[in-house]
């Protein structure tokens, strides 16, 4: 894709001066920003430049968002283009409209949940080797999902099994914790590792059994690849086309996501999404989704514990339901389970329609 894509990115930020004689490239030389012509068209004067037009690095669909309207969002393709220049006195090169639609086509076939170099590290995944320890770490997980997995299908979904064996096979040789931690990780912890590439959440498999020292004692606790890089989220590794329709799933926990993947959603690795919330909240998630990658025309199926605070759900509703998106709520109703980080076994799959 580089210089391609470079190319075509000085042709598409020459079109948009051209046609938006206000048009400046944000920071990071990532985004053109203009003022939205859809606000201006509805009569709300934007003079503060509100619409952000995504060039495409990284392979990013060339989405644009204005930060005033949520509804002025989509796919720049070369309809939406002369929609948004129709008020511009200089119309689109007809040229530059048919290299538009070209490479809309090409990027939207692109596998974006790849590893990205986002983070700034590419870092690849490593085979995992048989041993004793990995071992105990395999019976762990397909213990708590009730499956039955090799060690290479969950080295597929981005889970970690030794972080010094990953570090060492990226070509990373600082650690960001001290030699003797970095030893009890690879011993009690299984780890996941983000969509930043930036940071890993470790499970503690011995919590409560084997005594550790009080900084790595929780149940979760994060390992940073980069120190001071953001933590992301938790998503296994799929495959979407970012113009056809996207089920997204959202669930708290790794392995309720985890879970719901292999449980309840069939291992499905076509148009799906597939995300654990960690810390954070269902409704950054969603933005990251619809924000940050441009999603068009997603459903969201949140896997809600049964402990979930009673303003969670108003909120995304408050937030989502004007995007005319629609939320289904699923929770787990087998008796004495509070979520899906269970065999099927424990699982009755109970689902409404938010809005
Ligand atoms: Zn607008």
């Amino acid at each position: 894709m580089g210089t391609t894509n470079n190319g075509f990115k000085e042709l598409l930020k020459e079109q948009l001066h051209k046609l938006f004689p206000e048009a400046k490239e944000d920071g990071a030389d990532a985004n053109t920003l203009i003022n939205c012509p859809l606000c201006n068209m509805e009569g709300k004067r934007d003079n503060d430049r509100h619409m952000s037009i995504c060039l495409g690095d990284d392979g990013k669909p060339l989405f644009f968002n204005c930060w005033r309207n949520n509804l002025h969002r989509g796919i720049l393709n070369s309809e939406n283009l002369e929609k948004l220049a129709s008020a511009s006195t200089t119309i689109p090169d007809a040229g530059f409209l048919e290299l538009l639609d070209e490479y809309n086509r090409r990027s939207g076939k692109m596998n974006r949940y790849r590893l990205d170099s986002k983070g700034r590290y590419n870092i690849g995944l490593v085979r995992v080797d048989n041993t004793e320890i990995n071992e105990v770490k395999r019976i762990y997980i397909c213990k708590r999902l009730g499956l039955d997995l090799p060690l290479e299908e969950l080295a597929k979904n981005k889970i970690i099994f030794s972080i010094k064996d990953l570090l060492y096979r990226n070509y990373i040789r600082e650690t960001t914790r001290a030699p003797q931690i970095m030893e009890l990780l690879d011993k009690y912890y299984v780890g996941f590792l983000t969509n930043t590439n930036g940071c890993i959440i470790l499970r503690n498999m011995v919590a409560g059994k084997i005594p550790l020292p009080e900084s790595i004692a929780d149940r979760y606790i994060k390992y940073m690849i980069k120190k001071g890089a953001p933590s992301g989220y938790y998503i296994i590794p799929t495959s979407c086309n970012l113009y056809n329709h996207i089920d997204i799933h959202l669930a708290e926990g790794t392995f309720d996501i985890l879970s719901v993947f292999y449980n309840l959603r069939g291992a499905n690795r076509v148009d799906n999404i597939y995300g654990s919330i960690g810390g954070n909240s269902y409704l950054n998630m969603m933005e990251y989704f619809l924000s940050d990658l441009g999603i068009i025309d997603p459903t969201f199926h949140i896997y809600v514990d049964n402990d979930i605070k009673p303003h969670v759900l108003p909120e995304i509703e408050r937030k989502i339901k004007p995007l005319d998106i629609e939320v289904y709520i699923h929770a787990n109703s087998y008796p004495g389970e509070k979520d899906f980080g269970v065999p099927m076994q424990k699982i009755q799959e109970y689902v409404y329609k938010l809005f």
